[in-house]
């Protein structure tokens, strides 16, 4: 009796304990496939993300590209102009390599910038036009416009806003028609022909006897010698040399040049020429004849 009991609760708990593991192994499964069922929820989740930060990436990259263009489309825009001006100066300096002299030289020096012009070497009336280009709403000889530009922006950089370009390059046509219509003036008021062409050359340049015929020439402001005083003339002074451009009728010169003190009046002759001119203290009469007797640059 004693043993039934014993056998029957001891069955009993057996019975219990199948149960329990089976209830536990129930749970088990049931965790393994909630686990399993997280790990796909995680998966899924972590592709959510990448697709969603790749998402990210691209419509920041498109932003971006977006703003890059439009900023180097303004950079460009500011550019412009000075790329304008470089390919100028690239073209002349090519220019200078396959050297095509449009003016005949006066002198014997074969140089485009050397050109020396004035009333004792005129250019031939007949004179091939330079290729000319605008700056700051002038024509100027365009193998030496982009240094002309160069140097206008450097003065209104160093706080030179008081300057101007009065004239530069005129045809030897329009100085015809000027000159001939003085002379024709005085004529009909009857002075002779000599007393005409006399009365006539006071005021006016005999066509192609002036350096603005050539397109090198640059006169500043109001063409008067209060230019001294300003403050571009100092600037010009110490700094248009390396800008290849020179004071062309100094005071202490005139008796060579044969043109009296014109401090507005600039010439372009290069870089090498304007420095060796300054070295040597010559104005460009004596540094052409010092070329021709063999002196180096
Ligand atoms: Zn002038």
């Amino acid at each position: 009796m004693v043993n039934n009991m014993v056998k029957d609760e001891s069955y009993y708990r057996e019975k219990n304990r199948q149960e329990r593991n089976r209830n536990l192994n129930k749970k088990n499964g049931k965790n393994k496939k909630e686990k399993k069922k997280s790990k796909n929820r995680n998966k899924n989740n972590l592709k959510t993300l990448i697709i969603l930060f790749a998402g990210i990436v691209i419509i920041f990259s498109i932003i971006m590209f977006i703003i890059l263009k439009l900023i180097s489309r303004n950079v460009n825009e500011e550019k412009i102009e000075t790329e304008k001006i470089a390919q100028i100066h690239e073209e002349s300096k090519k220019e200078d390599n396959v050297i095509e002299v449009v003016l005949e030289p006066k002198n014997k020096i074969d140089d485009w910038r050397l050109i020396l012009v004035n009333s004792r070497n005129p250019l031939p009336e007949d004179s091939k036009e330079p290729e000319l280009v605008y700056v700051e709403g002038k024509q100027f000889d365009k193998r030496a416009a982009g240094e002309l530009q160069e140097m206008m922006k450097a003065m209104k950089k160093d706080g030179i806003t008081n300057i101007w370009i009065q004239s530069t390059y005129r045809s030897i046509e329009y100085q015809k028609q000027l000159y001939d219509n003085k002379i024709n003036e005085y004529l009909s008021k009857g002075a002779t022909k000599e007393q005409a062409e006399a009365l006539t050359i006071e005021y006016i340049n005999r066509p192609g006897e002036s350096e603005h015929n050539l397109g090198l020439a640059v006169d500043f402001n109001n063409v008067d010698d209060d230019f001294e005083n300003t403050k571009a003339y100092n600037w010009l002074s110490v700094n248009a040399k390396d800008y290849g451009f020179i004071m062309r009728y100094p005071e202490e010169k005139a008796d060579i040049t044969g043109i009296a003190y014109e401090p507005w009046h600039w010439r372009y002759v290069g870089k090498e020429h304007s420095y060796k001119m300054e070295e040597l203290d010559m104005c460009l009469e004596e540094y052409i004849e010092y070329l021709e007797n063999g002196g180096e640059i």
